[in-house]
């Protein structure tokens, strides 16, 4: 007799747990602190948990017991095991050489700087030029050093998607585009629809708010529109909305304590964040992570932020998106078996951008940031428009990056220098620098460490504009509404994985994933 559905799950807890929990340790830090020390232990931890999700004998049981067929949270526990495993049933050489490749690559990306003016100089200062600089030369030097990483991992990106490419092969998918969507629970037909669905929504607007923004540029750099270039937008890719023209709130952040308006924001949800905040690693410093994230260290309580704040606005959405999912991994309930106390990356991704979006609504200027009703009233429906731009330009965005990596994975040996060019003038509208030859893609961190996921944030993005929608129906929205907070844990957080993340989304949001909602929330433009 074999063992139980039940045991196979207990059994494989028991492994990955611990595992899993030291990954999580040495992830972290290796990006509050990037040295050859800490990269040497993550890679290690890293290797060890994916061992742990290789082993042959538990993946077989796992398969056995699918098969005889189980149901309630033993089944659900399987099929988890099974998505999270398949990937990892590879011959030990390529899975090595795999892990190897994607750590090496992120650490050349947390070790480059960029040259500006003979001075090395972070993300910031680069999105800082291209924000307030009106040289156009200046522009382009600033843009042009965002993308020398680029050259820097380029061969290396392709080579691990040719390495994930042999994988997903091996365990019997078209190529690592279609595995990644399988195992991640996402139809591949349902998204290429729902895709096509938000391109079509958001076409329109966007060529029309773009036309705009077009002409103001073009006056404003003394050029023809036909002569604008990607470095007269206001970030290296084009995808946050640009401050031209759009309100401004960081004057009424000037010297705020982000930390402080974020921790309020989350008491007056009912919810608490001082735990993960006392854990947390949230300001600028040499040799950090340039980037954002939070994560659950061991699924019982020590979840922690990553960010750089500054005092902008665009911080205290930051901080506020990474706090929407540690109170997510909070709100697990107790008693759910290890596996399902985790989440999927939709509902997750949905709930860091609904606490994001708290930044722009005019309860949050006026509760939290203590504007006056009447500067409410006022900056409410310019607030709204740039909320429904940001929306567009992400939108835009995401397109480009998901059919970028089916392209990518479709052929990795392709001529990738001018799919992403072809993609961003499709979707972007933006014209390429003439001649240009140059694997521009590659300085896009998330094609090497976290591939096939950009989608995500644009389901999750409904799904935070469904919820938005439920809370202000049920309690009359979100900021300082304990009432919201206590909804979201109770039919969001609560549940984990214990049921599929298109089953959460209707049952928490009262409807399937809708590509109206992105179509109302654009409308506003
Ligand atoms: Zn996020």
């Amino acid at each position: 007799m074999g063992s139980t559905g039940r045991e196979i799950v207990e059994q494989a807890e028991a492994r990955l747990a611990p595992v899993l929990e030291a990954a999580n340790v040495a992830w972290w830090d290796s990006q509050v602190e990037a040295t050859e020390d800490n990269a040497a232990k993550r890679e290690r931890a890293e290797l060890a948990w994916s061992n742990a999700l290789a082993d042959r004998d538990q993946f077989a049981k796992v398969e056995s017991a699918r098969e005889q067929g189980a149901n309630g949270d033993v089944g659900r526990c399987l099929d988890l095991l099974y998505d999270a495993t398949l990937r990892h049933q590879l011959a030990d050489p390529l899975r090595e050489r795999i892990v190897e490749l994607e750590t090496s690559i992120d650490m050349r990306f947390s070790r480059h700087r960029a040259i500006v003016g003979g001075r090395q100089v972070g993300d910031t200062e680069i999105k800082k030029i291209l924000r307030q600089s009106d040289d156009p030369r200046e522009r382009r030097e600033a843009w042009e050093a965002s993308k020398t990483v680029g050259a820097v991992v380029a061969d290396d990106v392709r080579e691990v998607a040719r390495l994930r490419n042999e994988a997903a092969q091996s365990l019997g998918h078209r190529d690592w585009y279609a595995l990644s969507l399988a195992t991640d629970e996402l139809d591949e037909g349902r998204l290429a629809d729902t895709l096509a669905e938000a391109d079509r929504a958001t076409a329109e607007p966007f060529g029309r708010w773009k036309a705009v923004l077009d002409e103001r540029l073009a006056s404003r750099f003394g050029c023809a529109v036909a002569d604008l270039r990607p470095w007269h937008h206001a970030d290296p890719f084009f995808q946050e909305a640009p401050p031209d023209g759009a309100v401004d709130l960081d004057p009424y952040l000037e010297g705020a304590d982000i930390v402080a308006l974020a921790r309020r924001t989350i008491e007056g949800v009912g919810l608490d964040a001082d735990g993960i905040i006392a854990r947390s690693d949230v300001y600028p410093r040499d040799g950090k992570n340039q980037h954002a994230f939070c994560i659950d260290i061991d699924r019982r309580g020590d979840v922690r932020v990553l960010a750089n704040l500054v005092s902008t606005h665009e911080s205290a959405d930051t901080m506020l998106h990474e706090l929407g999912h540690g109170v997510y991994d909070l709100g697990l309930r107790d008693e759910l078996p290890w596996l399902l106390r985790s989440t999927h990356l939709v509902a997750t991704e949905a709930s860091a951008i609904l606490f994001g979006s708290l930044a722009w609504r005019r309860d949050w200027l006026e509760h939290i940031l203590g504007l006056s009703p009447s500067e409410g009233a006022e900056l409410e429906p310019r607030v709204r428009a740039a909320r429904a731009v940001e929306l567009l330009v992400f939108t835009r965005w995401v397109l480009v990056m998901n059919a970028f990596e089916r392209g990518l994975y479709a052929n990795p040996d392709g001529d990738l220098d001018t799919l992403w060019w072809e993609l961003v003038s499709r979707y972007q509208g933006v014209t390429p620098p003439d001649g240009r030859r140059v694997p521009d893609w590659a300085a896009k961190i998330h094609i090497a460490v976290s591939p096939v996921y950009y989608h995500t944030y644009l389901y999750g993005a409904i799904v935070a504009l469904q919820l938005t929608a439920a809370l202000e129906a049920e309690a009359g929205g979100l900021v300082d509404r304990p009432d919201a907070g206590a909804l979201l844990g109770e039919r969001l957080f609560g549940p984990g994985q214990s049921v599929r993340w298109d089953t959460l989304v209707e049952d928490a949001t009262g409807s399937p994933l809708s590509v109206e909602y992105l179509e109302r929330a654009v409308a506003a433009v």
